[in-house]
């Protein structure tokens, strides 16, 4: 008995030696993995984790505090930088540092002649010199466009292709980015070679003569070039986020949480694509992205019980069309990694705030698609030329859905000057979706499920009408123009508060400070003389920004903020 007590005694103080050994084990390993990281980081300012699934108790507040990628067998791959790390460590979840287990080396072309084949990945230069090359070479039909800088001043560049690249024409505009992750670079090359493939191919293929002569199309194949050329030698070196260790994709506007939910300031990448969207009111989008095959259309910010988009039928039929496009020749597991159907409603995945996606399709009324292109983010040089054949007829297939839906003019019914108006489908719109005319022209564009439909055109100091039983044909452009009829000027002074948009000091010398509502979605101004030339414009930063008019003569000027035009003196 007493033996059996000994040892029953000394069995648990082996068993207390063990788990304590274990336990400081695990400890061990867990600071090790934490040295890990750090150097890493020190490195290459961004840091890739593996975190198993069971330890995830809320992936929404996981998504919130680390750039979450996608799911990895058992576990999840996230990125984090210095400031995200940190924040991390806080929630107390076992990790471990994700490295490449075979380091590849992707064949680089280091000169023009060395892309005819597509299958290396260009250097910075040689990428340059290609954009510059399609501008030059086919100068009738395509146009170079800078976007901005990055934040090490690498240009961010677009190539306009359209039967009249140099003015901005009434056709819907189209727009496609790629590689704003800098590490997802299967993107970067397809969109080079389809810039390629439609300009060698105008006046001889049928579909591309219509697509550039029906719509603009807008394409930047490297939306975040410091990411990608983060090592220039070898692009499997490349970073996710920016050269300040931000995600672009995380740095946009949020819908419920603000202009800066991911806690940094707009990078210089983020600004210039917010003015390149504000310039340019692109109808269709998508951004391309890598590490999955799947298509993900809005909203990311929420899942699809929570706010589906009103179109969501529309883009559902769009994904499917695009499913349908890919080649027979594509294996069978291709698009088939995150869903069967090869698409998903972008929170029903994984909910993530101030993605571009939900910047263009909410706060600019657009349609924007993300598209995962493949599975693994810097496809092997050898890869390139099958991708391209499996997503070609896809890739194709979304431009073209700019060819159908409706458009139209609005014009005032005396002067038939253009108006820039909310066309809104009744029984039907909701949160952000109804689209407007353009100010210059009165031109509208709003892709939408064929159907019958009633929809009524609104404007500022109009009289708003309503259009019954517009019925929408599948498959072709339907046209609608509406002429509207002004308020006289004693009636049009109505003030409207529900805003709660303020500008003081009115009258103001030096500075007017502008202040919004939580949630805004105004994110620039612009301010007219009184013959309503426009004198200043700029960004709105926060929901109280300064703008300084020091340089403006006395008088009175409006600011247009938003839909809302409010008058103001200069002292
Ligand atoms: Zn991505």
């Amino acid at each position: 008995m007493y033996f059996c007590r000994l040892l029953s005694f000394t069995m648990k103080k082996i068993f207390l030696l063990l788990f304590i050994l274990t336990f400081q084990n695990i400890a061990f390993s867990q600071n090790n993995v934490i040295e890990q990281v750090r150097t890493e980081l020190s490195k290459r300012r961004e840091a890739k984790i593996l975190i198993p699934k069971s330890e995830i108790k809320d992936i929404n507040l996981l998504s919130k505090t680390i750039s979450l990628d996608y799911p990895k067998g058992e576990f999840w791959l996230g990125y984090v930088n210095e400031k995200q790390y940190k924040n991390f460590l806080t929630l107390n979840l076992k990790h471990s540092l994700f490295t490449e287990s075979f380091p590849k080396a992707l064949t680089m072309a280091t000169n023009l002649s060395q892309m005819s084949s597509w299958d290396r990945y260009p250097t910075y230069l040689v990428y340059d010199s290609m954009m510059r090359r399609f501008a030059t070479s086919y100068p009738n039909i395509c146009k170079l466009d800078t976007i901005g800088f990055s934040e090490d001043n690498r240009l961010i560049l677009a190539l306009k292709i359209s039967s009249n690249p140099y003015s901005d024409i009434d056709k819907p505009k189209f727009f496609y980015t790629s590689t704003m992750h800098g590490d997802e670079i299967t993107g970067y090359v397809l969109m080079l070679r389809l810039a390629d493939w439609l300009l060698n191919n105008y006046g001889i293929n049928q579909r591309v003569t219509n697509i550039i002569n029906n719509t603009q199309v807008y394409i930047n194949p490297l939306a975040n070039p410091d990411g990608t050329y983060f090592d220039s030698i070898n692009l499997a070196n490349a970073t996710r986020y920016n050269a300040n260790a931000v995600d672009l994709n995380r740095n946009f506007p949020s819908i419920p949480n603000g202009f800066h939910a991911d806690g940094e300031n707009w990078q210089k990448e983020t600004l210039a694509f917010m003015a390149y969207a504000d310039s340019n009111e692109f109808s269709i989008s998508a951004n391309l992205h890598g590490g999955a095959e799947v298509l993900n259309y809005p909203f990311d910010t929420y899942t699809s019980n929570s706010q589906s988009h009103a179109d969501a039928n529309w883009f559902v039929a769009v994904c499917q069309q695009f499913i349908d496009s890919i080649s027979p020749l594509a294996p069978l597991t291709f698009f088939r990694d995150v869903t069967h159907s090869g698409y998903t409603n972008g929170g029903d995945w994984y909910v993530v705030d101030g993605s571009r996606q939900d910047y263009q399709t909410y706060f600019k009324y657009s349609r924007e698609i993300t598209f995962e292109v493949s599975s693994d983010k810097s496809l092997s040089t050898t890869q390139l030329n099958n991708y391209w054949n499996y997503l070609k007829g896809g890739l194709i297939s979304y431009i073209e859905t700019c060819q159908k839906g409706l458009q139209g003019y609005v014009r005032d019914s005396l002067t038939n000057e253009p108006i820039r108006a909310k066309i809104f489908i009744n029984s039907h719109d909701a949160f952000n979706s109804e689209v407007y005319s353009k100010a210059s022209t009165g031109y509208y564009y709003r892709p939408i499920q064929s159907g019958i439909y009633s929809i009524t055109y609104s404007a500022d100091r109009y009289y708003p009408k309503t259009i019954y039983n517009v019925n929408i044909a599948s498959n072709s452009m339907n046209n609608q123009d509406v002429i509207l009829a002004k308020i006289p000027d004693n009636l049009g002074e109505i003030e409207d508060n529900k805003f709660l948009i303020n500008i003081y000091p009115n009258p103001a010398k030096d500075l007017l400070r502008v202040s919004l509502p939580e949630n805004s979605n105004i994110f620039s101004y612009s301010i007219f003389n009184m013959l309503g030339i426009e004198i200043m414009k700029g960004r709105i930063n926060d929901i109280n920004t300064d703008i300084s008019i020091k340089d403006l003569n006395k008088g009175v000027y409006l600011i247009l903020l938003g839909e809302k035009t409010i008058k103001f003196i200069k002292e």
